[in-house]
């Protein structure tokens, strides 16, 4: 089979080598012969690249199936399949689709890898608009592995059909676009995406804050404005005006006009959203930066679109998640995403969007406020675009939810600041061993519901002991259970800490994988201030700090989450507003991790636990002999009656 490639600059060289690779002869066409040799350079460098990568054998091969000509009605003669890619201009493309529905063979499809012009025009100029079509590559096609397949008014079942045997013959992907619409599918999307995160620019956010955001927290390869900049500010200007001409509705950021009327254009004029010493020279993102917005924010405008396309049959769910993670690198599909952060979020982002700046491009899809009515709101209800396994069980004060892949549990004694009484204690194991047994819960993420993550034992509980059997049969009955669980427990723990964080409620962190703490989160460990001891602090606190851990079991000083994080606690800070959706996140960072890896990982980071069971028994026991002493009880009244206990050291 013949392949004819019209137009050989960036997207034609690249879809003819491709299409080479595949085992296909190939006519390369341009009216340029100095843009043909060019093309002939840069196929036959990387096809020796790939060569001597051994990705590939025999490139001399490979290269001899390219030949190239500025004769396109002759090479049409010859063609079984065409594919044009010459520059975006309607009136050179109707010439070309003349030329070509003239020479061609009658069965021969005409497909054009235009991002802007609908197909049904390009295919009003010939004499066979059933067998043109849209085959629209990424640049570069040799490494990206998608097209979208869009059909014209007129393009018939049998050429979809038979282009998608191409595509795949070709080693493509595919996803189709029903109907002719400005900006196909991925354009669409990415437009919405961009113009919402140069809105934000406008309104005072850097770009460094949105690239951290979406690279750092949402998983994407590069960051929105770093793309931009790399394919250039004019590029995605052009792209957005001539779907903006055919009816895409978008107000053009004002900054991007400046920008381009000023020739900040990007890395090719050493200055777009960032500024550039070399070509080489890349923007520099700080991680610290990537909590000052949520990546939410900036989807949100991506997944409204995306509900527009569903609801009008132009593209699938799961077409328009693979455009987004096959075409866009995205690590999983945008619709995905808002399952996962919630569409009822999705909604509230959009609406206050469209309140504070007045345009229609925000007002909520009716797919997506039908979704939010019917309560189908992602991974959280078991439905959104998706269906998730979901399941909801109270043990007690601890609520249970699998969310598919992930087990939420939240201390729910919010009146009590999520004190650990007997039925805490107990929910919790229990809630922890329902996500250990079930093979679908790949993380668990605990927080507490209300202004407290965890005010540590109920006091009310303690000052209830009387003898030293009292407190023994709590420990044994009540507390080691939870204890024994966490510290073999074979599946990542994320903890969110929402606010105070005190005595057991800090150190049950110590048996957590992962402390994610609100800035105006507190630890502390103040058991010695009402005659008791904080035993696993004091215990397995010292084999995981040092002797750090000493000042503040010692004082019962509070911690603020930096010096918890300095003490080695807490592994990351952020605003009390991304707290959810950065536990979101770090599931799915581990879920990236091979699930009998995680758990080789737990298991081995259990054993050490297990070195230091017998400090953690001592410390139990210690704690066991303070109970009947005058101290204690005079600690558990002091605490009650809100004053300074009085120490006799009995
Ligand atoms: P380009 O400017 O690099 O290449 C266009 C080529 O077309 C040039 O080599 C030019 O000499 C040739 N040409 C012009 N008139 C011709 C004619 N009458 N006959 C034969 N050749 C002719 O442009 P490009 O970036 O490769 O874009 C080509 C097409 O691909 C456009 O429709 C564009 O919208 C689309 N596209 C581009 C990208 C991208 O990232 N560059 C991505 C997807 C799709």
């Amino acid at each position: 089979m013949k392949v004819l490639v019209v137009g050989a600059g960036t997207m034609g060289h690249g879809i003819a080598e491709v299409c080479a690779l595949s085992g296909f002869e190939v006519i390369l066409c341009d009216i340029n012969e100095d843009v043909l040799k060019n093309a002939m350079n840069r196929i036959v460098w990387s096809v020796r690249k790939l060569e001597s990568k051994g990705k590939i054998k025999k490139s001399d091969e490979i290269i001899k199936k390219i030949k190239t000509t500025t004769d396109l009605a002759n090479a049409a003669k010859e063609a079984d399949f065409v594919i044009e890619a010459v520059v975006e201009k309607t009136e050179v493309k109707h010439e070309i689709f003349k030329i070509l529905d003239e020479n061609c063979r009658e069965n021969v499809i005409l497909s054009t890898n235009t991002s802007t012009i609908p197909i049904t025009d390009i295919a009003s100029v010939t004499g066979r608009k059933d067998r043109v079509v849209g085959l629209h590559f990424f640049n570069p096609p040799t490494l990206i592995k998608l097209v979208e397949i869009i059909k014209g008014e007129e393009t018939c079942d049998e050429t979809v059909k038979k282009t998608i045997e191409f595509a795949r013959s070709i080693g493509m992907d595919y996803v189709l676009v029903e109907k002719d619409v400005p900006g196909f599918l991925i354009n669409r999307i990415n437009i919405r995406v961009f113009v919402e995160a140069i809105r934000l620019l406008e309104e005072g956010f850097k770009p460094e804050q949105i690239d951290a955001s979406v690279k750092y927290r949402a998983g994407l390869p590069m960051g929105l404005f770093e793309v931009v900049d790399f394919s250039g500010v004019d590029t995605v200007y052009n792209v957005l005006q001539e779907v903006r001409k055919r009816g895409f509705e978008v107000v053009v950021p004002e900054m991007l006009e400046n920008m381009v009327r000023e020739g900040r254009l990007g890395m090719k004029t050493g200055k777009g959203f960032y500024e550039y010493s070399g070509f080489y020279a890349r923007a520099k993102i700080s991680k610290d930066l990537a909590y000052t917005i949520n990546p939410i924010q900036i989807l949100a405008p991506g997944i409204n679109e995306a509900a527009w396309l569903i609801r009008n049959g132009i593209a699938t769910r799961e077409d328009i998640d693979k455009a987004t993670v096959k075409g866009m690198g995205y690590p999983k599909g945008i619709l995905d995403f808002a399952d996962s952060y919630g569409l009822d979020r999705v909604v509230v982002v959009l609406e206050t969007r469209k309140g504070k700046t007045g345009l229609k491009e925000y007002i909520p899809d009716p797919l997506l406020t039908e979704m939010k009515e019917k309560k189908k709101l992602g991974k959280k209800t078991g439905e959104g675009f998706y269906k998730w396994n979901y399941e909801l069980l109270d043990f007690g004060p601890v609520r249970y939810e699998k969310r598919h892949n992930y087990a939420m549990i939240t201390m729910r004694r919010p009146e009590k600041l999520n004190a650990l009484n007997e039925e805490m204690w107990k929910g919790l194991t229990e809630a922890f061993r329902r996500a250990k047994e079930d093979k679908d819960v790949r993380a668990v993420v605990i927080t507490g519901e209300g202004r407290a993550f965890c005010a540590g034992d109920d006091i009310a509980v303690m000052g209830s002991w009387k003898s030293f059997r009292d407190g023994v049969e709590f420990f044994d009955n009540v507390a080691m259970p939870l204890v024994d669980e966490l510290a073999n427990y074979d599946k990542p723990i994320i903890a969110l800490v929402n606010g105070n964080a005190f005595g057991g409620g800090m150190e049950l962190n110590m048996f957590f994988d992962i402390v994610i703490a609100s800035e105006d989160a507190s630890f502390s460990i103040p058991e010695g201030l009402i005659g008791a001891i904080p035993p696993l602090a004091s215990s397995f606190g010292y084999a995981l700090f040092g002797r750090k851990i000493a000042k503040y079991a010692l004082t019962g000083d509070p911690m603020d989450p930096m010096e918890a994080r300095e003490l080695g606690l807490v592994d990351v800070i952020v605003p009390k507003q991304c707290l959810e959706d950065a536990g979101i996140e770090y599931v799915d960072k581990v879920c990236r991790v091979a699930p009998l890896a995680a758990r080789a990982i737990k298991k081995s980071m259990n054993a050490v636990r297990q070195l230091y069971r017998n400090p953690l028994e001592i410390a139990g026991r210690e704690i066991e002999l303070l109970i009947p002493t005058e101290d204690f009880s005079e600690g558990m009244k002091a605490f009650v009656q809100k004053r300074r206990p009085e120490w006799k050291g009995k």
